[in-house]
């Protein structure tokens, strides 16, 4: 593994041989996520591609002539021309590892597959999900002395660690930086002793046999399972959408906002989140354009006088995104006037994206536990599905209220009740 910066792209990129190229930041968790990932690859397919890595906020230039606008982003070349689909955002070490087998030949696939060897572990209690209510349920099934493994495709902290600032979280005087606040909490259960399988790939879950397979060769099986795998922010469906995510479109304000100095920006949404993350992205833009269907933001009051006094924020109701597309530098929103329908084009640097979430429940396998009609997991009082000895807790539990509070309430709730029965 190998670090340049942009003066050596010339001579170790476009000078010939098969690459993979890591553009990464600081405070960026999926970047962090992705590093044990990409180091572990480098390891399989070093002798055959080489791995570099380059720091995009000192190398902000050829980021921008390379269309490298969200981090951590991977670029492919092969004899100095690029490659394969760049990807970016929260990648998955099997995406990467599909497109560097396209770079080498079936028998040198071969070769590297059969160095990997299967390995099958035997847990009491697995936790899908390292956020505020897994990381919670670890440490009191940690201080119980219960055999416990904690997996997450991405790092400890869930939400936590890209919220800007938490000021609800009782205990501190302070408002936290939420990075800080996960990085404590994961500590705090790192430290009562169960295991952390971080920054994998889940490639099935069995709720019903209660085996865990990851990065496609460890097969985990445990007595009960812990689901708290919280949600995923909405998509609009919208054309270009898809297209131009970490191309210009972003869902993380922490981690893509401070690209955008004195730069126009455009937030879809009105909620707590939107008006959120709006704010803090004034921090950084020039110009932030809310786009909002109704025709009164639905975040609480406190934020929404936070924005009013706030003279970088408009906001433009009763609209709808219709399309997005790039003009030269320029993402270009279409949106409908939901009121007469006349259609508009907005012109901004970037767009983020925060309307609303749902439930995780598409990687738990074929059978389910029952849910709500959102597609939220339903539970008894200490956190029981439907299904025996699987449990749910935080975000995906179908509940009121979505806090950090009350999802380690949750994972309390649910690590007492195992460590009575076990
Ligand atoms: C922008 C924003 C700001 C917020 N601000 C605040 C605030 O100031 N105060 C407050 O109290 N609450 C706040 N919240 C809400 C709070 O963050 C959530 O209620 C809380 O994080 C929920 O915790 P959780 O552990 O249930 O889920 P999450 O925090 O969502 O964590 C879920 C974890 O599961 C992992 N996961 C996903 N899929 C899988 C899988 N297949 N297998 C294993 N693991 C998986 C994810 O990587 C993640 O680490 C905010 C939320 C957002 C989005």
């Amino acid at each position: 593994m190998q670090e340049i910066n942009a003066s050596e792209f010339e001579k170790e990129v476009l000078k010939g041989g098969k690459i993979v190229l890591d553009f990464y930041s600081t405070e960026c968790p999926p970047c962090e996520a992705l590093a044990p990932k990409f180091n572990a690859l480098s390891e399989l397919y070093g002798d055959k591609i080489k791995f570099l890595k380059i720091f995009r906020q000192g190398n902000r230039e050829l980021a921008t002539e390379l269309g490298v606008s969200s981090s951590p982003t991977l670029l492919f070349f092969d004899n100095g021309n690029q490659i394969l689909d760049t990807i970016s955002g929260g990648i998955k070490k099997s995406e990467i590892s599909e497109r560097l087998d396209k770079m080498i030949t079936p028998e040198e696939v071969q070769e590297i597959k059969s160095r990997i060897r299967p390995v099958v572990s035997d847990y009491d209690v697995a936790i899908l999900g390292g956020g505020p209510a897994g990381l919670t349920a670890g440490l009191y099934l940690g201080q119980a002395k219960i055999k416990t493994v904690l997996i997450d495709p991405a790092l400890p902290g869930g939400y936590m660690g890209i919220t800007h600032q938490v000021s609800n979280y009782p205990g501190f005087e302070q408002p936290q930086n939420g990075y800080m606040l996960a990085h404590y909490m994961s500590e705090q259960t790192k430290h009562a002793g169960i295991d952390f399988k971080v920054a994998v790939d889940v490639t099935s879950v069995d709720l019903v046999k209660k085996e865990i397979v990851i990065d496609q060769t460890e097969t985990i099986r445990a007595k009960k399972i812990i689901i708290g795998t919280g949600t995923s922010p909405n998509t609009m469906n919208a054309p270009g959408e898809k297209e131009y995510k970490g191309k210009g479109i972003s869902y993380c304000a922490t981690c893509d906002a401070k690209y955008y100095v004195d730069k126009d920006v455009t937030v879809i949404g009105g909620g707590n989140s939107a008006v959120e993350e709006a704010l803090f992205i004034t921090k950084f833009a020039r110009k932030v354009t809310m786009v909002h269907q109704f025709d009164a933001l639905t975040a609480n009051q406190t934020a929404i006088d936070h924005l009013i006094a706030n003279d970088k924020i408009s906001v433009m109701y009763s609209h709808e995104p219709r399309k997005f597309e790039k003009r030269e530098d320029k993402m270009i929103a279409t949106l409908e006037n939901l009121k007469t329908k006349e259609l508009v084009e907005l012109e901004g640097d970037g767009v983020f994206v925060f309307i609303g979430f749902k439930a995780n429940t598409s990687v738990l396998g074929d059978v389910l536990p029952e849910q709500d009609q959102w597609g939220y997991i339903k539970t008894d009082e200490d956190r029981k599905t439907s299904l025996p000895d699987i449990y749910a807790i935080g975000d995906i539990v179908s509940k009121k209220y979505r806090q950090i509070t009350t999802a380690v309430a949750d994972g309390t709730i649910a690590a007492m009740t195992i460590s009575k029965e076990i």
